[in-house]
């Protein structure tokens, strides 16, 4: 199907800079976004996840979270717009992570960019995806480059045969951490859903629902989680709904009618609003631990009417059991801990309460109102918490609290185990177990005990290896690495002259 070349106004001024994205000036790429039209989104983008106290924590690319939320639904095909070093990068970690789908491409030149022909080209390119046999919806995501263009898909059809069509811009300059990424998708897909539950009638979901009034649970989550809320919610005359970013289309209607939301992470701001439009209470926190399955508990019986004797009922059924797990496993130890996930400050408030020793969090996501009662938990037992951590904060953390186990992301654990301190990935090994509830309560110490109690062969391996291989000195010699201190003078020199150059090109 071919389709008339409309003019649109793509601003060759986002092709300007070095390396078209993330190396090249975010301010250039933010500018040239604006002046070509993106600025509702990006203003959305800046209120939704606000910044602060620096620009953006060091993460992977943010687009990789809305890419994963469409590569995991059903009846969903994902299309990127971007560079072909990103898509690059994005495909290669989606299947990294299992994706088993294909992930669409729409590739560009600087002539398509500048002339709207790559517009034309997605739009083609959805058209001949729309099969409504083998999709619900079609997601095409604007990366960087095409963000600063204006690449306009907000003026792509809505639908086609059926098909659903979400155009989202998910710059590295605008959407601050992958996880936000996976709420601006949610959003747009929970506003389109409420769209069509208001116009009429729905489709229903595949499974039975629930007769109880459910809960919807927002954040990807370890999959026995949902069931073991389940089982906390029952005493109450509630249920467990549907988990956002769901993996189903239809399942974002049944997420919309519930009886509340629970936030059990809590950074999904633009999701929590098209909750909030629907007229749906939120929750914060998650029941984590016994204080934090106390308070869950509570908080969501009250929010749906339900009588104390009820909500008494469920702390009676699982609190018990939830003491004598934690008290069954404990851990022992001093602990650093950082990542990216958005469930840092649950993990921390089960580690708390098995007895550990713990000193630092650190999140790259932003202070919302729904992990404000575990900051307050936290840091009324000593623990230091810090939103939107760098690497170097996080860093600073392990060197001022000499842990006995660093817990955070890969040059956390790689700068820990430098210094013999053994290290654990937050997001492989630490967020991928359950937390909920009786599950959780000990689900993390087995783990994290043999992890601390191999710091004895870090110690012999550093005795062993010395200084070999560090700094400079990494990578494969034929002989004995010498330091070239004039060098690396002699490099800084040449970058600085070619640094001033270039300002007093722009100058011109
Ligand atoms: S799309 Fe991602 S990888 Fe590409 S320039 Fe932007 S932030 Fe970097």
């Amino acid at each position: 199907m071919s389709h008339p070349i409309i003019p649109i106004v793509a601003n060759p001024d986002a092709l300007k800079s070095d390396g078209h994205g993330c190396h090249s000036g975010k301010d250039e790429m933010l500018a040239a976004a604006r002046a070509a039209g993106k600025s509702e989104a990006l203003d959305q983008y800046a209120k939704d996840y606000p910044k602060g106290p620096h620009d953006q924590p060091q993460s992977m690319c943010p687009a990789f979270g809305s890419l994963r939320v469409g590569l995991r639904m059903r009846r969903t095909a994902t299309i990127l717009s971007g560079s072909a070093c990103c898509v690059y990068g994005l495909t290669f970690t989606s299947h990294f992570y299992g994706a088993r789908r294909s992930v669409g491409y729409v590739p560009f030149n600087s002539e398509s960019l500048v002339t709207g022909k790559l517009f034309e080209d997605i739009r083609d390119a959805v058209h001949k995806e729309a099969n409504p046999d083998l999709y619900d919806a079609i997601v095409i995501i604007n990366l960087c480059v095409p963000t600063a263009s204006g690449v306009p898909l907000q003026i792509l059809p809505k639908e086609i045969n059926g098909v659903r069509v979400i155009g989202i811009d998910v710059p590295g300059f605008g959407v601050p951490t992958h996880a936000e990424a996976k709420d601006v998708l949610a959003g747009a897909m929970l506003k389109y859903a409420r769209t069509e539950a208001m116009a009429g009638p729905v489709a229903a979901p595949r499974e039975k629902r629930s007769d109880k009034p459910t809960i919807t649970l927002l954040g990807e989550m370890f999959p026995a989680d949902p069931v073991v809320i389940g089982m906390l919610l029952e005493p109450m005359g509630l249920a467990a709904g549907s988990v956002v970013p769901t993996r189903e289309w239809r399942e974002l209607y049944t997420a919309l009618d519930c009886a509340a939301v629970a936030a059990i992470h809590p950074f999904y701001t633009a999701s929590i609003r098209e909750f909030e439009t629907a007229g749906r209470s939120i929750i914060g926190s998650a029941p984590v631990g016994y204080d934090g399955t106390e308070n869950w508990l509570q908080a969501i019986g009250q929010q749906c009417n339900v009588g104390q004797d009820k909500i008494d009922a469920a702390k009676n059924r699982f609190l018990p059991a939830i003491k004598a797990a934690l008290a069954a496993k404990p851990i022992k130890g001093r602990i650093t801990m950082s990542g990216y996930e958005g469930s840092e400050l649950l993990v921390a408030r089960l580690m708390i309460e098995s007895g550990a020793d713990l000193r630092y969090v650190g999140t790259a996501c932003p202070h919302t109102p729904y992990s404000e009662l575990d900051r307050q938990w936290l840091e009324a037992r000593g623990v230091h918490v810090q939103y939107r951590a760098s690497l170097e904060q996080d860093l600073a953390a392990v060197h001022e609290f000499k842990p006995d186990l660093a817990i955070g992301t890969t040059p956390i654990v790689q700068a820990a185990k430098e210094l013999s301190i053994p290290g654990l990935y937050f997001t492989n090994l630490v967020s991928a177990r359950p937390l909920m509830g009786p599950a959780g309560a000990g689900s993390l110490a087995t783990v994290i005990n043999a992890a601390i109690g191999n710091k004895s062969r870090f110690d012999e391996m550093k005795a062993f290896f010395g200084n070999a291989g560090e700094g400079d000195r990494a990578g494969v010699w034929e002989g004995v690495p010498v330091g070239r201190p004039e060098f690396r003078a002699e490099t800084r020199r040449k970058m600085e002259k070619l640094a001033k150059k270039r300002k007093a090109e722009e100058m011109i």
